[in-house]
């Protein structure tokens, strides 16, 4: 064995957001400040691992536009092409769930490639960013973690992007995975996963992202919205269906209308389980808005089935194969 193994190369992608963030002056709300090679400081050196740092945006997670996810993506194939053994994003917290769902789909190799943040702000007593970074760049540095898509590493916790959602306004414990719990632990900063998954990947090159709606369904919703969504330029529509995917029957009409034109694709707003597909026949029930062209969203979630649509509408004009690529997203799923 080589007694002097070389260093495990990690790149840290920094994007902005609360592990970024000081407060300008004393009292002030803070801001996202801090450079990519800060953050890299915050965290010391790490036996046998070598951190190299850039900084792709400096911004607050809720601005972030399509062009920054693609930004991204291609600053993680590039890090991986110049020989990285993995990757870790820093970000916001706020839609790091979409981002590293995202990177998921998008990002096709299987070394790790890792999205972490803070809870507390840099200046916070008690920051938490330091160490989920220390913990991600552990994670990425980690040979176990080869092959499970992206992932999400927050409070020694290891989440597969696809089951991970921010389920707490502002507890440094707000990443959860309802659905799956975590994939791993970071235990003594070691790396220890209880379960696997399989990589993800849409299997194609996205350009333009058009608008695609995430439509939540509520008590008395008569569908009016739905019925503008066209007229707004929107080509697509998740819908949030209400238990198992249930709507109204006020909003069967311009669903069905809708999914005449552009894809329609229902989930559950309960926030997890499935949507179900053969179990409740009134109007406005699953197999009622399946007949009527509607696509299933399975186990994904509203946030996640957006993002798999829009996506897979960047990657092709003709609708068949979006929906094609959608589905075997969700087949994947499960
Ligand atoms: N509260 C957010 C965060 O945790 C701000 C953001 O998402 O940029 O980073």
């Amino acid at each position: 064995m080589d007694p002097n193994p070389p260093p495990v190369r990690v790149t840290l992608l920094s994007m902005g957001g609360t592990i970024a963030s000081v407060a300008p002056a004393p009292g002030a709300g803070v801001m996202p400040a801090l450079e990519a090679g800060d953050l890299a400081r915050a965290v010391g050196e790490l036996d046998g691992v070598e951190v190299s740092a850039r900084t792709v945006r400096l911004m607050p997670s809720a601005s972030f536009a399509f062009e920054d996810v693609l930004a991204l993506a291609h600053e993680v194939e590039t890090a991986l092409a110049e020989g990285a053994a993995g990757v870790v994003v820093t970000q916001g917290t706020d839609d790091l769930e979409e981002m590293a769902f995202a990177l998921d789909l998008l990002v096709d190799d299987l070394r790790p490639v890792v999205v972490t943040g803070a809870m507390r702000a840099a200046d916070a007593p008690g920051a938490d960013g330091p160490a989920n970074l220390r913990a991600a760049v552990l994670v990425a540095a980690s040979p176990q973690a080869r092959g499970l898509g992206a992932l999400v590493v927050m409070d020694d916790e290891v989440h597969a992007a696809r089951f991970v959602r921010k389920t707490h306004a502002s507890r440094p414990s707000a990443f959860t995975s309802p659905e799956a719990g975590p994939l791993g632990r970071l235990i003594e900063a070691e790396v220890r996963f209880v379960t696997r998954v399989a990589p993800l990947s849409l299997g194609a090159r996205v350009g333009a992202v058009p608008p695609v709606a995430l439509v939540r369904c509520a008590l008395g919703d008569d569908g009016r919205l739905v019925g503008v969504l066209l007229d707004q330029g929107y080509r697509g529509l998740v819908v949030e269906g209400m238990g198992g995917g249930h709507v109204p029957a006020p909003m069967v009409g311009p669903l069905e209308a809708l999914a005449r034109e552009v894809p329609v694709v229902l989930a559950t707003r309960t926030g997890s389980g499935s949507a179900l597909r053969h179990s409740y026949g009134f109007s406005g029930s699953e197999i009622d808005l399946l007949a009527r062209g509607v696509v299933s969203a399975g186990a994904l979630e509203g946030l996640k089935a957006r993002l798999a649509l829009a996506l897979a509408l960047g990657s092709s004009d003709d609708r068949a194969l979006v929906e094609a690529r959608f589905a075997a997203v969700v087949a994947a799923l499960g």
